[in-house]
């Protein structure tokens, strides 16, 4: 069975967290817009110059753009032998990018399974999101508070010294929650009255989310 799926929910709710430990288990692939748009940012290009612009303000980089990259990465993906569905973490972010999605999954001949909405208060966001650490090598993420390297400020797998986020600051975090009620939260009605909304409280250490997670994917992927 193929599972595509979309993880719902504010900057800090764990989308990337629980997205990482299901994509291992079901043998799916990950798109991030978040880390689309960071590799055109760390490319230096005139275009990745203006999104880092937008991104550290807390703002959405515009549809088009954004489901113009989605578009090329989910060709690649769905293209290869052996694809078994795909998980989108931080996409669709507004209503227009979640009808642009319908349409790109069609010309694939591929549909939506799921949408799941990982419920966290701003509190909660903003205080992990202080504490997030990531390593520019492989990308994995940290938490000094629930999920800290072993060696501190290295990471596990490359020694890499991790790095804080540029859009990882307390005024931007508060931004970001107030642009995610504001653009993306219509989403969650949207998608119920699809029928396609699974939702779980978040606001519990990142075993226990990620353990929610699996229990309504494996009643899904029945
Ligand atoms: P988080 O979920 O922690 O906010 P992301 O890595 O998903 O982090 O996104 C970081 C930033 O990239 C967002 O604040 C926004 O500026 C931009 N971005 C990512 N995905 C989208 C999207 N689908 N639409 C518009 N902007 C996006």
């Amino acid at each position: 069975m193929v599972l595509n799926l979309i993880f719902l929910g504010p900057p800090g709710a764990g989308k990337g967290t629980v997205a990482q430990a299901v994509m291992d288990k079901y043998k799916l692939v990950q798109i991030s817009t978040g880390d689309l748009i960071r590799a055109e940012v760390a490319k230096g290009s005139d275009l990745g110059k203006k999104l880092s612009v937008i991104m550290s303000a807390g703002q959405l980089v515009s549809d088009s753009i954004v489901s113009e990259m989605l578009k090329s990465e989910l060709s690649k993906l769905v293209s290869k032998k052996g694809f078994s569905g795909v998980v989108f973490d931080g996409f669709p972010r507004t209503i227009p990018q979640a009808e642009m999605l319908n349409g790109i999954l069609l010309s694939h001949k591929q549909k939506l399974t799921s949408v799941i909405y990982i419920e966290s208060s701003k509190e909660k966001v903003v205080a992990r999101l202080s504490a997030r650490w990531t390593c520019p090598k492989c990308k994995k993420v940290y938490n000094t508070l629930t999920m800290p390297p072993k060696k501190s400020g290295l990471c596990n797998d490359d020694n890499t010294a991790l790095y804080q986020r540029d859009d990882d600051k307390p005024e931007t975090i508060s931004k970001r929650y107030d642009v995610f009620i504001e653009k993306t939260h219509p989403l969650i009605e949207f998608y119920e009255k699809k029928g396609l909304l699974k939702r779980y409280d978040g606001n519990v250490p990142p075993k226990e989310s990620i353990a929610e997670a699996e229990k309504i994917i494996a009643k899904i992927a029945k």
